[in-house]
Protein backbone atom coordinates (compact mmCIF):
# COMPACT_ATOMS: atom_id res chain seq x y z
CA UNK A 1 0.00 0.00 0.00
CA UNK A 2 1.38 3.53 -1.04
CA UNK A 3 1.83 6.00 1.60
CA UNK A 4 -0.27 8.48 0.05
CA UNK A 5 -2.45 8.13 -3.17
CA UNK A 6 -4.37 10.96 -4.69
CA UNK A 7 -6.48 9.68 -7.18
CA UNK A 8 -8.21 12.19 -9.60
CA UNK A 9 -8.64 14.68 -7.40
CA UNK A 10 -10.82 17.67 -8.35
CA UNK A 11 -11.21 20.22 -6.04
CA UNK A 12 -12.50 24.05 -5.69
CA UNK A 13 -12.41 27.46 -3.93
CA UNK A 14 -15.09 29.81 -3.65
CA UNK A 15 -16.60 27.52 -6.54
CA UNK A 16 -13.24 27.92 -8.75
CA UNK A 17 -12.11 24.73 -10.13
CA UNK A 18 -8.17 24.32 -8.98
CA UNK A 19 -7.32 21.01 -9.05
CA UNK A 20 -8.62 18.71 -12.14
CA UNK A 21 -7.88 15.13 -11.99
CA UNK A 22 -4.64 15.02 -10.36
CA UNK A 23 -2.71 11.55 -9.61
CA UNK A 24 -0.12 11.38 -7.40
CA UNK A 25 1.26 7.68 -5.54
CA UNK A 26 4.11 7.98 -3.13
CA UNK A 27 5.64 5.16 -1.14
CA UNK A 28 7.21 5.32 2.10
CA UNK A 29 10.38 6.44 2.20
CA UNK A 30 10.37 8.94 -1.25
CA UNK A 31 10.72 12.06 -1.33
CA UNK A 32 8.67 13.74 -4.20
CA UNK A 33 8.96 17.48 -5.43
CA UNK A 34 6.00 19.28 -7.14
CA UNK A 35 7.34 22.17 -9.40
CA UNK A 36 5.42 24.15 -11.24
CA UNK A 37 4.33 27.66 -12.17
CA UNK A 38 2.29 30.42 -10.28
CA UNK A 39 -0.92 29.59 -10.06
CA UNK A 40 -1.05 25.57 -10.69
CA UNK A 41 -2.62 24.66 -7.83
CA UNK A 42 0.51 23.73 -5.90
CA UNK A 43 -0.67 25.18 -2.41
CA UNK A 44 -4.18 24.28 -2.99
CA UNK A 45 -3.14 21.05 -3.39
CA UNK A 46 -1.10 20.42 0.13
CA UNK A 47 -3.98 22.64 1.96
CA UNK A 48 -6.39 19.84 0.45
CA UNK A 49 -4.03 17.64 1.24
CA UNK A 50 -4.14 18.89 5.05
CA UNK A 51 -7.89 19.33 5.13
CA UNK A 52 -8.18 23.09 5.44
CA UNK A 53 -11.36 24.49 5.57
CA UNK A 54 -13.22 25.77 2.36
CA UNK A 55 -11.57 23.56 -0.20
CA UNK A 56 -14.47 21.15 -1.64
CA UNK A 57 -13.16 17.95 -3.20
CA UNK A 58 -15.87 17.04 -6.00
CA UNK A 59 -14.38 14.41 -7.78
CA UNK A 60 -11.76 11.61 -6.85
CA UNK A 61 -10.09 10.69 -3.33
CA UNK A 62 -7.01 11.12 -0.86
CA UNK A 63 -5.72 7.53 0.35
CA UNK A 64 -3.47 7.77 3.44
CA UNK A 65 -2.09 3.98 3.89
CA UNK A 66 -5.09 2.60 2.02
CA UNK A 67 -7.66 5.02 4.17
CA UNK A 68 -9.36 7.86 2.44
CA UNK A 69 -8.66 10.93 4.59
CA UNK A 70 -10.97 13.13 2.97
CA UNK A 71 -13.60 12.55 5.57
CA UNK A 72 -10.68 13.65 8.19
CA UNK A 73 -11.23 16.77 10.53
CA UNK A 74 -7.55 18.37 9.82
CA UNK A 75 -6.39 17.29 13.52
CA UNK A 76 -6.96 13.76 12.70
CA UNK A 77 -5.21 13.74 9.70
CA UNK A 78 -2.47 15.49 11.56
CA UNK A 79 -2.71 13.11 14.41
CA UNK A 80 -2.57 9.93 11.44
CA UNK A 81 1.38 11.63 11.00
CA UNK A 82 0.04 14.15 8.08
CA UNK A 83 2.20 17.36 8.76
CA UNK A 84 1.82 20.82 6.36
CA UNK A 85 5.06 23.04 6.50
CA UNK A 86 2.68 26.28 5.17
CA UNK A 87 4.33 28.56 2.55
CA UNK A 88 3.37 31.37 5.36
CA UNK A 89 3.21 30.34 8.26
CA UNK A 90 0.56 31.76 11.06
CA UNK A 91 1.59 34.02 14.05
CA UNK A 92 0.22 33.46 17.34
CA UNK A 93 1.10 36.67 19.32
CA UNK A 94 1.73 35.82 23.06
CA UNK A 95 2.27 32.51 23.04
CA UNK A 96 5.75 31.59 23.58
CA UNK A 97 7.26 29.10 20.75
CA UNK A 98 8.54 26.38 23.34
CA UNK A 99 5.16 26.64 25.05
CA UNK A 100 3.78 25.66 21.21
CA UNK A 101 6.23 23.43 20.63
CA UNK A 102 5.11 21.68 24.19
CA UNK A 103 1.49 22.46 23.43
CA UNK A 104 1.57 20.63 20.14
CA UNK A 105 4.15 17.63 21.14
CA UNK A 106 1.29 16.85 24.06
CA UNK A 107 -1.45 16.80 22.35
CA UNK A 108 -0.33 14.67 20.00
CA UNK A 109 0.89 12.25 22.26
CA UNK A 110 -2.80 12.32 24.17
CA UNK A 111 -4.86 11.28 20.87
CA UNK A 112 -2.37 8.58 20.43
CA UNK A 113 -3.33 7.69 23.93
CA UNK A 114 0.65 8.07 24.82
CA UNK A 115 1.07 10.06 28.25
CA UNK A 116 1.78 13.32 28.46
CA UNK A 117 5.22 14.42 28.83
CA UNK A 118 6.41 16.27 32.17
CA UNK A 119 7.11 20.21 31.58
CA UNK A 120 11.01 18.84 32.40
CA UNK A 121 10.72 16.21 29.66
CA UNK A 122 9.05 18.17 26.98
CA UNK A 123 11.11 21.02 27.53
CA UNK A 124 14.30 18.69 26.85
CA UNK A 125 12.87 17.08 23.84
CA UNK A 126 12.12 20.37 22.01
CA UNK A 127 15.92 21.32 22.98
CA UNK A 128 17.36 18.86 21.48
CA UNK A 129 15.79 18.76 18.69
CA UNK A 130 16.63 22.65 18.38
CA UNK A 131 20.18 21.73 19.14
CA UNK A 132 19.93 19.39 16.58
CA UNK A 133 18.85 21.87 13.91
CA UNK A 134 21.70 24.50 15.13
CA UNK A 135 18.33 26.50 16.03
CA UNK A 136 18.99 29.59 18.85
CA UNK A 137 17.38 28.55 22.07
CA UNK A 138 17.14 32.47 21.93
CA UNK A 139 13.75 31.80 19.57
CA UNK A 140 12.11 29.58 21.64
CA UNK A 141 11.39 32.48 23.61
CA UNK A 142 9.82 34.47 21.71
CA UNK A 143 6.04 34.23 20.11
CA UNK A 144 5.45 31.84 17.30
CA UNK A 145 6.31 33.81 14.14
CA UNK A 146 5.72 36.81 15.67
CA UNK A 147 8.45 39.59 13.98
CA UNK A 148 10.54 36.08 12.24
CA UNK A 149 11.96 37.23 9.43
CA UNK A 150 11.26 34.41 6.42
CA UNK A 151 13.85 32.12 7.40
CA UNK A 152 13.45 31.81 11.01
CA UNK A 153 9.60 31.16 10.48
CA UNK A 154 10.66 28.56 8.07
CA UNK A 155 13.54 26.93 10.63
CA UNK A 156 10.52 27.40 13.58
CA UNK A 157 8.31 24.72 11.30
CA UNK A 158 11.13 22.89 10.39
CA UNK A 159 11.81 22.65 13.87
CA UNK A 160 7.98 21.73 14.71
CA UNK A 161 8.45 18.46 12.21
CA UNK A 162 11.38 16.83 13.29
CA UNK A 163 9.30 17.42 16.89
CA UNK A 164 5.89 15.73 15.51
CA UNK A 165 8.09 13.01 13.49
CA UNK A 166 5.40 12.66 11.04
CA UNK A 167 4.93 9.80 8.34
CA UNK A 168 3.69 12.44 5.34
CA UNK A 169 5.77 15.38 5.01
CA UNK A 170 3.94 18.38 2.93
CA UNK A 171 6.53 21.35 2.86
CA UNK A 172 4.77 24.14 0.54
CA UNK A 173 7.61 26.59 -1.03
CA UNK A 174 9.54 26.36 2.00
CA UNK A 175 12.65 27.80 0.35
CA UNK A 176 10.50 30.84 -0.59
CA UNK A 177 12.72 34.02 0.70
CA UNK A 178 15.53 32.16 2.28
CA UNK A 179 18.68 33.09 2.63
CA UNK A 180 21.63 30.38 2.16
CA UNK A 181 22.34 29.51 5.96
CA UNK A 182 17.81 29.36 6.47
CA UNK A 183 18.10 27.07 3.24
CA UNK A 184 20.68 24.96 4.70
CA UNK A 185 18.84 24.32 8.49
CA UNK A 186 15.47 23.61 6.43
CA UNK A 187 17.15 21.04 3.84
CA UNK A 188 19.05 19.37 6.89
CA UNK A 189 16.46 19.20 8.73
CA UNK A 190 14.31 17.33 5.86
CA UNK A 191 17.33 14.88 4.89
CA UNK A 192 17.45 14.24 8.78
CA UNK A 193 13.60 12.97 8.88
CA UNK A 194 14.00 11.25 5.45
CA UNK A 195 14.11 7.59 6.38
CA UNK A 196 12.29 4.56 5.16
CA UNK A 197 9.09 4.80 6.76
CA UNK A 198 8.41 8.57 5.46
CA UNK A 199 7.58 10.18 2.81
CA UNK A 200 8.13 13.89 1.47
CA UNK A 201 5.72 16.22 -0.90
CA UNK A 202 8.42 19.23 -1.61
CA UNK A 203 6.62 21.77 -3.35
CA UNK A 204 8.98 24.34 -4.91
CA UNK A 205 9.02 26.46 -7.86
CA UNK A 206 12.99 27.07 -7.79
CA UNK A 207 15.29 24.55 -8.42
CA UNK A 208 17.85 25.42 -5.96
CA UNK A 209 16.08 23.90 -2.53
CA UNK A 210 16.30 20.28 -5.00
CA UNK A 211 20.32 21.00 -4.60
CA UNK A 212 20.06 20.22 -1.00
CA UNK A 213 16.75 18.16 -0.64
CA UNK A 214 17.71 16.08 -3.58
CA UNK A 215 13.97 13.80 -4.82
CA UNK A 216 13.72 10.70 -6.25
CA UNK A 217 10.92 11.89 -8.07
CA UNK A 218 9.79 15.09 -9.38
CA UNK A 219 6.79 16.13 -10.71
CA UNK A 220 5.71 19.31 -13.36
CA UNK A 221 1.89 20.69 -12.08
CA UNK A 222 -0.29 22.71 -14.36
CA UNK A 223 -3.63 23.90 -14.44
CA UNK A 224 -4.42 21.76 -11.48
CA UNK A 225 -2.91 18.26 -12.38
CA UNK A 226 0.88 16.28 -13.22
CA UNK A 227 1.40 16.82 -16.57
CA UNK A 228 4.76 16.14 -16.24
CA UNK A 229 6.96 13.14 -14.32
CA UNK A 230 10.75 12.68 -14.17
CA UNK A 231 13.69 11.73 -12.00
CA UNK A 232 16.16 14.58 -10.12
CA UNK A 233 17.26 15.92 -13.88
CA UNK A 234 13.89 17.04 -14.75
CA UNK A 235 14.17 20.17 -11.99
CA UNK A 236 17.49 20.89 -13.99
CA UNK A 237 15.65 20.63 -16.96
CA UNK A 238 12.87 23.18 -15.87
CA UNK A 239 15.63 25.56 -14.25
CA UNK A 240 16.76 25.80 -17.97
CA UNK A 241 14.05 25.75 -20.02
CA UNK A 242 11.61 27.58 -17.36
CA UNK A 243 7.97 27.25 -17.32
CA UNK A 244 6.38 28.30 -20.19
CA UNK A 245 5.83 26.02 -22.44
CA UNK A 246 3.66 24.01 -19.56
CA UNK A 247 1.72 27.00 -19.39
CA UNK A 248 1.11 26.90 -23.03
CA UNK A 249 -0.72 23.49 -22.64
CA UNK A 250 -2.17 24.51 -19.50
CA UNK A 251 -3.96 26.99 -21.82
P1 LIG B 1 0.35 27.91 -6.62
O1 LIG B 1 0.62 27.54 -5.22
O2 LIG B 1 0.74 26.85 -7.60
O3 LIG B 1 0.93 29.23 -7.00
P2 LIG B 1 -2.39 28.23 -5.72
O4 LIG B 1 -2.85 26.90 -5.26
O5 LIG B 1 -1.97 29.21 -4.69
O6 LIG B 1 -1.25 28.03 -6.81
O7 LIG B 1 -3.51 28.91 -6.59
C1 LIG B 1 -4.10 28.25 -7.71
C2 LIG B 1 -5.18 29.12 -8.30
O8 LIG B 1 -6.25 29.23 -7.39
C3 LIG B 1 -4.75 30.54 -8.63
O9 LIG B 1 -5.34 30.91 -9.84
C4 LIG B 1 -5.32 31.33 -7.48
O10 LIG B 1 -5.59 32.65 -7.86
C5 LIG B 1 -6.57 30.57 -7.16
N1 LIG B 1 -6.99 30.71 -5.76
C6 LIG B 1 -6.26 30.38 -4.68
N2 LIG B 1 -6.94 30.63 -3.54
C7 LIG B 1 -8.14 31.13 -3.93
C8 LIG B 1 -9.30 31.60 -3.25
N3 LIG B 1 -9.36 31.61 -1.91
N4 LIG B 1 -10.34 32.03 -3.99
C9 LIG B 1 -10.30 32.03 -5.33
N5 LIG B 1 -9.24 31.61 -6.04
C10 LIG B 1 -8.18 31.16 -5.36
MG1 LIG C 1 2.05 30.83 -5.61
MG1 LIG D 1 1.73 28.33 -3.69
Amino acid sequence: TPLLEVKNLHAEIDGKKILNGLDLVVNKGEVHAIMGPNGAGKSTLSYVLAGRDGYEVTEGDVLLNGESMLEMEPSERACKGVFLAFQYPMEIPGVATMTFLRAALNAQRKTRGEPELSSPDAIRKVKDVAGQLGINMDMLKRPVNVGFSGGEKKRAETMQMALLEPKLCLLDETDSGLDIDALKVVSEGVNRLRSPERGFVVITHYQRLLDHIVPDIVHVMSAGKIVRTGGKELAHELEASGYAQYQQEAA
